[in-house]
């Protein structure tokens, strides 16, 4: 089987519980969704070479011909040392998840970022991801065009699919800018508090004139989602701190 693929390369994993700790990312083109603080460029169509950075940290790389191959990802995933995970993102990884049930002899544990709107995509990829990064958007932060309700129960779903097991970790990132609504936002973890070990309520990075949470919001969310998950931490983008991909 084959994917197309933008890139490969290694880094720091930047958001969430698992920051600091050194990835391969393997970055997937294409979205189902369009973000409004989105900072993925969605210039990329299928002549594009995947471009593969082959000594980290050099940001010298090498190009593969697209699609890539299960067989030549897991190759190039093998040419690495000391590892912690490989970082299935985007884009959003699940339009691809029957090649990622194939990766299933990966080197490293796979660990999935993901939006959480594909159940049919999360029920592929079950059994094989060990890590699961899932979003939960609210209305507001992209073009639902109109079916909001309809991307609200899938990711309910893609959740209860991908929940927190003994093989399997799986947390919630919410994207928090100023605008976003308290009752909202707890209403969505209700939908998932059980299936998830934490919360990451993330401030967002402004871009495209999304304007950062205060701390104050934050704080008071922080306190509100207690009440329902017990572990809720306030976690920024680190990468973009000290210039990492
Ligand atoms: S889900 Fe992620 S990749 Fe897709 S538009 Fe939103 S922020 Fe961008």
């Amino acid at each position: 089987m084959r994917a197309p693929i933008r890139e490969v390369f290694v880094s720091a994993q930047g958001e969430g519980p698992y920051v600091g700790y050194r990835q391969i990312f393997v970055r997937f083109p294409r979205c189902n969704l369009e973000c409004k603080y989105c900072d993925t460029p969605r210039d990329w169509d299928a002549e594009r070479k995947c471009k593969v950075e082959l000594r980290p940290g050099t940001g010298e790389f090498v190009d593969f011909d697209n699609p890539v191959s299960e067989e030549q990802l897991l190759g190039i995933i093998k040419s690495y040392e000391r590892i912690h995970s490989v970082s299935l993102t985007g884009g959003e990884p699940l339009l691809y998840a029957k090649f990622i049930k194939e990766l299933k002899p990966s080197k490293f544990p796979l660990y999935l970022e993901t939006n959480m709107t594909l159940p049919e995509g999360a029920r592929e990829v079950k059994d094989v991801v060990k890590y699961v990064s899932g979003d939960f958007k609210l209305q507001g932060q992209c073009d639902f065009k109109g079916h909001y309700e309809k991307y609200f129960n899938d990711t309910a779903r893609s959740f209860s699919i991908l929940r927190h097991t003994s093989f399997r970790d799986c947390f919630c990132k919410i994207i928090v800018s100023r605008d976003v609504k308290r009752d909202e936002v707890l209403h969505a973890v209700d939908q998932i508090k059980d299936c998830i070990t934490e919360l990451i309520l993330q401030p967002v990075t402004p871009v495209n004139g999304v304007e950062a949470a205060t701390p104050k919001q934050l704080f008071e969310l922080q306190e509100a989602a207690m009440d329902k998950v017990e572990t809720v931490r306030i976690i920024p983008q680190t990468h973009k701190m000290w210039g990492a991909l």
